[in-house]
């Protein structure tokens, strides 16, 4: 099993605490610099330094263009100067040049017309702006990388939608890791097998039809199999996966193969998904055992305790420390603060 290289993700500059705001400020924010910081390797970029505006410079805002509503302009607040070609240009060529970097997500800062990736203000000629605009340098972003995780630092607050936000960063990683390998139909195989667990929790839907895809994969040509596999898997995670879809997939998966879980060989496991969900953060969940591992087509089915603890609840990082259990052999202990005893998913109360 080869390890795959560290993580990367894009980032707006300021996010990180880089003085490359308009008014030669930063918008540091601590849960990406403390928190995500020590696991992944950041591309900062400002497109706005980067285009030449300098720091400090004039503030920029969108604007509809009052010749043709369908269009929006990137204009100078005080001065009119219209930014608009300068931009596009610079953003289409900075995120082409992006596909060097091995990035696996990116993390754009929310509000601004140049990074903001929804909802931001749109201006008149008078009037309220309307909150309904997209940075330029982010729509080319999303335009060059659709099934790319892109997220706003705001979104990334909400536990919900960081978890989901990881969850499709590690599986982007791992599919463009097998898709730039020289695969063949029997890896796809193995990678759908080792996600069907991730995948019912998020969509099980998805989980039917790209099945049915990888069913007919020997008919599909590679180039077109690629593209739909990639599209319909990332559409798939994109839908924040629910705590009752995580405990019906293992049981689910289970009645699958004809064995129901209560007859599983590990004793205690099925009651311990019921319990367990409720109480485990969320990337120690039972259908993720099956994603946490860097291999993009084996999972451990051993491993319980993800190896990214902090990414779920701040106030467990400097305790997540896995022990093996003593009652569930294969299923670990996990501290849940530094003062109380561990917990494992299928005997809660016991450890
Ligand atoms: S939001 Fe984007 S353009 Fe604005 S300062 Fe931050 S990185 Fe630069």
């Amino acid at each position: 099993m080869s390890a795959l290289p560290s993580i990367r993700l894009g980032i707006s500059s300021c996010l990180l605490g880089e003085e490359v705001r308009y008014d030669g400020g930063h918008k540091r924010d601590p849960f990406l610099v403390q928190t995500l910081g020590p696991m992944v390797e950041w591309v900062p970029v400002c497109p706005e330094v980067e285009v030449g505006l300098g720091t400090p410079r004039e503030a920029i805002r969108l604007v509809r263009d009052p010749k043709d509503l369908a269009e929006v302009r990137l204009m100078t607040g005080k001065t009119g100067v219209d930014l608009t070609k300068q931009m596009r240009s610079y953003a289409r060529t900075r995120v082409r040049a992006l596909a060097r970097e091995g990035l696996s997500g990116y993390i754009l800062k929310k509000d601004s017309p140049s990074c903001g990736m929804a909802r931001v203000k749109v201006w008149r000629d008078q009037g309220m702006p309307e909150r309904n605009g997209r940075g330029l340098f982010a729509a080319e972003l999303l335009r060059q990388y659709p099934n790319m995780p892109v997220e706003e630092e705001g979104r990334l607050h909400d536990p919900r939608l960081r978890e989901n936000f990881i969850d499709r960063v590690f599986m982007y990683r791992r599919l463009r890791a097998l898709l730039s390998s020289r695969w063949t139909i029997g890896d796809l195989v193995r990678f759908h097998t080792a996600h069907k667990l991730v995948l019912m929790a998020h969509s099980p839907q998805g989980y039917r039809e790209i099945g049915r895809l990888v069913g007919e994969a020997k008919g599909v040509p590679r180039a077109e199999l690629m593209r739909r596999y990639e599209d319909e898997l990332m559409a798939a995670m994109a839908k924040p996966a629910t705590r009752a879809r995580h405990t019906s997939a293992p049981h689910e998966h289970a009645a699958t193969r004809g064995r129901p879980l209560q007859a599983d060989a590990r004793p205690g496991v099925a009651p311990g998904i019921g319990v367990g969900h409720r109480r485990l953060p969320p990337r120690a969940r039972p259908a993720h055992r099956a994603a946490d591992t860097d291999s993009p087509s084996r999972p451990s089915p051993q491993r319980v305790v993800p190896p990214r603890p902090a990414l779920s609840r701040p106030g467990i990082e400097r305790t997540d420390v896995a022990q093996s259990c003593v009652t569930s052999p294969g299923w670990a202990v996990r501290p849940t603060t530094p003062h109380t005893r561990g917990a494992c998913a299928p005997c809660h109360a016991a450890c």
